[in-house]
């Protein structure tokens, strides 16, 4: 596998800075069946620019090797209640033809087909998994491909996919190019910076190599000609944009990022993992931690030892009985604490962790004690 390196800023193309490096990361934030020593590990390396100061990742790992399983899970509530407001917000400014750039489960682009002003939605990911409600929605099966889209479209959505894109300005550029003038691009991206702010270990890593800001989203869609014409704060982590093709908006320059949310988040996880060190006193066999995701080898990266842990926990049917990918963890249903007197679990979900953590307590077994 060839690294890409990344070696100016994405954004004003300045030379970049080694903040803090991760030797020897996962590049897979699922889970594997396969041996521990086919696991690929490439060191995680946060980088800051020297003029914009925006942290990203330097080391990126080809698109087909890093997608190439899917770590789509089931789709929790809040993303159900994300979908249905963001389907909402589309509403309000889009009509016609619609594009959308992943979307696997359909869930947006059926919520979508049920509006009269929709004539049809074209669904671009590499692995759908939802069932389409209506021949309103089309799917492509790859990665979006602007040569592949036949008619103009009158809207382009995504959700969720911008801080996965290596080269934002140029791919949304690429996307712009479609759109005629005063065509629309909606977009439900999340707020890297306030993520970092609230301690969140999904926030940045081989998925999402740059901390978005709303300023820089702002900053992004203006240099490549849209005009904002409509917000939607979904939640402190979450932001909807409505934007118009526009040639004639103005560009953004001199535009500086925030750093600090990096530099408080990496040293507030240091203090955590010592805590946790502190707080674990029980054997292992009675000390589990919760998520086959990035939530966990983020923790294992900053050097929490696996060896202080029986099992990883996860309520995805498709992760339990495989293996944490990087790791020597297996995993497990939660239920598995069912039965054990006063079982420990270090539980940093982020968003999830009070969703999953009532469900413990009041489903499984109610002595369960948490480090959250
Ligand atoms: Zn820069």
């Amino acid at each position: 596998m060839k690294i890409i390196e990344r070696n100016q800023c994405f954004y004003c193309k300045s030379p970049i800075k080694n903040l803090l490096v991760m030797e020897e990361f996962p590049i897979f934030m699922g889970v594997t069946s396969q041996d521990k020593k086919e696991d690929v590990l490439v060191d995680m390396i946060f980088a800051k620019c020297v003029r914009c100061h925006c942290v990203q990742v330097r080391n990126l790992i080809p698109l087909e090797v890093l997608y190439k399983d899917s770590h789509n899970g089931s789709v929790g509530k809040i993303w159900l209640e994300h979908h249905r407001h963001f389907s909402e917000f589309i509403l309000k400014h889009a009509s016609g033809n619609v594009v959308e750039l992943g979307g696997a489960h359909l869930i947006l682009a059926n919520h979508l087909e049920k509006s009269e002003k929709i004539k049809t939605i074209t669904v671009y990911d590499t692995n759908i998994t939802g069932a389409p409600d209506s021949e309103k929605v089309m799917t492509k099966e790859c990665f979006f491909d602007h040569t592949t889209v036949i008619d103009t479209p009158d809207a382009i959505i995504h959700s969720h996919v911008i801080e996965h894109l290596y080269d934002p300005i140029s791919e949304i550029k690429s996307m712009a190019n479609l759109l005629t003038e005063g065509g629309k691009m909606i977009i439900s991206a999340p707020l890297i910076n306030n993520m970092l702010n609230d301690g969140f270990t999904n926030a940045m890593n081989f998925e999402h190599t740059y901390c978005l800001s709303k300023a820089l989203l702002y900053a992004i869609l203006a240099n490549v000609g849209f005009e904002i014409i409509d917000e939607c704060q979904f939640n402190k982590h979450c932001v909807f944009v409505s934007a118009q093709k526009n040639n004639k908006v103005q560009k953004v320059t001199n535009f500086i990022n925030d750093p600090e949310c990096f530099l408080n988040f990496v040293k507030q996880n240091k203090e955590q993992i010592r805590q946790i060190k502190d707080q674990i006193n029980t054997n292992k066999e009675n000390t589990f931690i919760f998520g086959a995701h990035i939530f966990t080898q983020f923790l294992l990266g900053f050097d929490l030892p696996e060896t202080l842990f029986s099992k990883v926990l996860d309520n995805d049917p498709a992760k339990q009985n495989n293996r944490l990918y990087g790791t020597s963890l297996g995993v497990a249903s939660p239920v598995i604490l069912k039965g054990l007197e006063s079982p420990l679990v270090v539980l940093k979900a982020a968003m999830y962790t009070e969703e999953i953590k009532r469900d413990i307590l009041e489903n499984i077994n109610p002595s369960t004690r948490f480090i959250l």
